[in-house]
């Protein structure tokens, strides 16, 4: 992985174009190495964020505290991923399928602290779990089919965002 990474910004300095960086590049500087999320405890390191790990220190190094982009995308409440969840089983269940999701969140984050949910409502009896990303809304509805059966229909609009509609009828 870190190679391909590597070449893909050896190809991207080639480029003639030298002024057009990656959108992710121009939006969000890195931060430093060894910087750690003061909210969710995310470690910046090797050039990404990962869960919380031991971390060892030299002489003269330190963490520098901070907090990781996932964590401001939840506190501006910007979703990129979104989910509804509607039928009769979800009045049913609910209990168990926030658990499920709850899980599959935590899972997540186990490995990837930048996918996180942002806000989970229940309204007029569709459950609204808006996520930091659109591969945890994914991620959850394929575990959500894959638990309690149903169906899952994906809508991705052109800025990346998706909305995923989960239903499930009633009880089998
Ligand atoms: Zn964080």
């Amino acid at each position: 992985m870190p190679k391909q990474k590597a070449m893909m910004r050896s190809l991207s300095r080639k480029g003639t174009r030298s002024n057009r960086k990656p959108a992710v590049a121009v939006k969000l500087p890195a931060p430093a190495e060894r910087s750690v999320c003061e909210r969710c405890g995310a470690l910046y390191l090797h050039e990404s964020w990962r869960a919380k790990r031991k971390l060892a220190l030299g002489p003269g190094e330190t963490v520098r505290w901070t907090v990781c982009p996932a964590c401001k995308q939840v506190e501006r409440e910007e979703a990129q991923g979104r989910l509804l969840l509607r039928g009769k089983y979800l009045a049913e269940a609910r209990e168990e399928i926030e658990r499920r999701i709850a899980n599959v969140a935590r899972r997540a984050a186990y490995t990837q602290p930048e996918r996180k949910i942002v806000s989970s409502e229940f309204r007029n009896g569709t459950l609204e779990v808006r996520t930091t990303s659109q591969k945890l809304a994914h991620r959850i509805a394929r575990e959500l089919c894959k638990a309690f059966g149903g169906k899952a229909a994906y809508n991705w609009s052109d800025d990346g965002s998706v909305d995923v509609v989960w239903t499930r009828a009633a009880e089998r």
